[in-house]
């Protein structure tokens, strides 16, 4: 049997946004704030897996393959901290609808295959710090961050000597269309 791999489904700001992300974040909050998410790490998190088998990978793939639906614009323009969970957030103050309806997708397909779905609520964010120690400052919203969502990102997340890394395993295109390779 293969072994079990870490698997969520997320979006990926572009790499430009991405870097402006983090030269905000240097600008604004101070280093013992809490731990930096790295740049390349930055992701929105659509649906979590958990540990998956390799055939399960397979049928997840599938199932998330066969979503139809529209691409949408992303405005970050809210950032908060969560004290419980103590990371700094970045966010966006009206959801699109298209966000909204593709996680609820990834979740269902995800608690269909048996993968354990948390009852907590879809609070679509990009965390940007974590393990803070104490609540900070945050700044006012004078964001500019808005990019079009064109596709999402099967992610394995990866533990290793003493840091978690995401590596991309899978891209999903979104459109109105569905692609050639899903008629039968
Ligand atoms: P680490 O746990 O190693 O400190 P991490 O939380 O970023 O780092 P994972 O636990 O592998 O890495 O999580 C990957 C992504 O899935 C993160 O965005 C995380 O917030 C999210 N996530 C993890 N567990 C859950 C869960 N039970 N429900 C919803 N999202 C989750
Ligand atoms: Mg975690």
């Amino acid at each position: 049997m293969s072994e079990s791999k870490r698997l969520f489904f997320a979006i990926e700001p572009p790499a430009n946004i991405q870097r402006q992300i983090v030269r905000w974040r240097a600008e604004h909050f101070q280093p013992e704030a809490g731990r930096p998410v790295a740049a390349a790490n930055l992701h929105l998190t659509l649906a979590f897996l958990g540990d998956v088998s390799a055939d399960k990978q397979q049928a997840l793939a599938k199932l998330a393959g066969r979503i139809v639906q529209p691409g949408f614009t992303l405005n970050l323009d809210d950032a908060g901290q969560w004290l419980r969970s103590r990371v700094v957030w970045l966010g966006t103050r009206q959801p699109p609808r298209g966000l909204l309806q593709l996680a609820i997708l990834l979740r269902a397909q995800a608690a269909r295959s048996g993968c354990y779905q948390s009852p907590q609520p879809f609070h679509p964010h990009i965390t940007l710090l974590r393990n803070t120690s104490h609540a900070v400052a945050i700044p006012p919203p004078g964001f500019h961050w808005t990019f079009s969502v064109t596709e999402f990102v099967l992610y394995e997340s990866i533990f290793s000597n003493g840091r978690t890394r995401y590596t991309p395993l899978q891209r999903f295109a979104l459109s109105e269309q569905p692609r050639i390779s899903d008629e039968v």
